[in-house]
């Protein structure tokens, strides 16, 4: 897949000290090639592998980074911006908002349209209306109102009516009517593009202008997907598209070939069978699942910022002796300090956001726990077992605080010292810190 052969071709540079024009050239035909098995199409390969050149080439060579990882960040940007770069949220300005879904048949559409009423009723407030729109099987029908029943929300059918146009206008009278402000339409599908089903999804699009039109279509049909998401395209000029089946493995070549043949953007990707299994379509996250390497890019990237190689690596020494000390701890809150909020960050590191949902370290708590460690001695901060009784009450008399506050400080610290300890460790923190040395 096209994960591995990207890994393999970042692999090629394993070792190398610089990025040269030279050494590059062959991860970069690796990079291509794996895009073309991904269905990218041909020429935008080709300019995608001459930007990741240019910029590789163009980077001022941090000693810290590896130039293989350099090049994981540099591939990943890239894949980011050829899916679009930022998110594209869907238009929900309209009174109400008519929103048609369109796509062959078992794309997914009633599955989405079920989905994405859940979704934006529970987190945007809405009171979306189902529309049964596809008049062809009695059993569609009842798809949909299983779905409306299961998530709440209604559904507009006219049983027998088998005018797709006249039904959308009436479910968007009704709408008015009962307060609805989103009227979702679920169309008809085929097996394959037919002029019929063009023109009475054409025929719709024309009587009710929505407001967005969403191209559903299955992420496993691979190169099929593209063809036809050109063919709705061309007729319907849609304005976003809904990758479904996405669970699982990693099917990212559709992701990147749609968007960049149709030059439309993906707003939402399917997950699973489930009403719940709907996200936003990020990107760069697609990119990292791509790359296969979580969150890690972000942080090599905060990393290269902002932190001192040479003490990241005396850092992690002290982790894996368990000499991390209160000097150390502050220097940590200084960096982290510059970098942002603390939980996003470390919740950036596989495995640790968990971790650290019962960690409780909130932004102005640094406040306290600098004033703290600043009324520690030099030993005491060196050696935090001769923090007795008297010394921590001698501590938060100096620093303003009280008792408890030093000794829930001292707590966490053990605490944050046997998580750091054992992530340095474990295999990503080691990784981490390998691409700063
Ligand atoms: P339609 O013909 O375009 O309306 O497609 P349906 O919504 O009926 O979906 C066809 C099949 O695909 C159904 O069995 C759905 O449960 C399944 N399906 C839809 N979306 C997803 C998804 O994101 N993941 C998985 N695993 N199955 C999906
Ligand atoms: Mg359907």
């Amino acid at each position: 897949n096209l994960n591995e052969k990207l890994e393999r071709s970042f692999q090629l540079l394993k070792g190398q000290g610089r990025i040269t024009e030279i050494n590059i050239a062959e991860t970069l035909k690796e990079v291509r090639r794996a895009l073309l098995d991904a269905d990218v199409n041909f020429k935008i390969a080709k300019s995608f592998t001459e930007k990741v050149k240019e910029k590789a080439l163009g980077q001022d060579v941090l000693s810290a980074v590896k130039p293989g990882e350099m090049m994981v960040k540099i591939v990943h940007d890239e894949l980011a911006e050829l899916m679009g770069g930022q998110s594209v949220d869907i238009n929900l300005s309209g009174n109400p908002t008519v929103i048609l879904i369109a796509g062959l048949q078992g794309s997914g559409k009633t599955t989405f349209s079920g989905k994405l009423s859940n979704l934006i009723k529970n987190k945007r407030g809405k009171h979306p209306l189902l529309v049964a729109g596809d008049v062809y099987r009695p059993a569609a029908i009842d798809q949909l109102k299983v779905l409306g029943e299961q998530i709440n929300v209604p559904v507009y059918t006219e049983e027998g009516n088998k005018e797709p146009v006249k039904i959308a206008q009436a479910a968007i009278k009704q709408a008015k009517a009962n307060g609805n402000d989103v009227v979702i339409i679920d169309t008809a599908g085929r097996l394959a593009v037919d002029e019929e089903m063009m023109k009475e999804i054409s025929a719709v699009k024309k009587a009710v202008s929505p407001h967005e039109i969403l191209f559903v279509v299955d992420s496993m049909t691979g190169q099929d997907a593209v063809n036809t998401a050109k063919e709705f395209n061309d007729r319907l000029d849609f304005d976003g598209v809904v990758l479904t089946k996405l669970d699982g493995d990693t099917r990212g070549g559709a992701a990147l070939s749609i968007r960049s043949v149709v030059n439309k953007p993906i707003k939402y990707v399917g997950t699973g069978e489930k009403m719940e299994a709907l996200d936003v379509f990020h990107p760069s996250r697609m990119a990292d699942r791509i790359l296969g390497m979580g969150d890690i890019v972000s942080l090599v990237e905060k990393a290269q910022e902002q932190f001192d190689a040479e003490e990241a690596r005396k850092l992690q020494k002290k982790l894996v002796k368990n000499q991390f000390n209160f000097n150390d701890f502050l220097k940590q809150i200084q960096q982290i300090k510059k970098m942002g909020n603390i939980k996003d960050l470390a919740a950036m590191i596989p495995g640790m956001g968990k971790a650290l949902k019962n960690v409780d370290i909130e932004d102005d708590a640094f406040k306290h726990i600098e004033a703290i460690i600043h009324s520690m001695t030099p030993d005491e901060r060196n050696d935090p077992s001769l923090l007795n009784g008297s010394r921590r009450k001698r501590i938060a008399n100096g620093s303003g605080t009280d008792i408890q506050e030093v000794n829930r400080l001292i707590k966490q610290f053990a605490e944050t010292r046997k998580m750091m300890k054992m992530v340095s460790q474990g295999k990503n923190m080691g990784r981490m810190m390998g691409n700063l040395r």
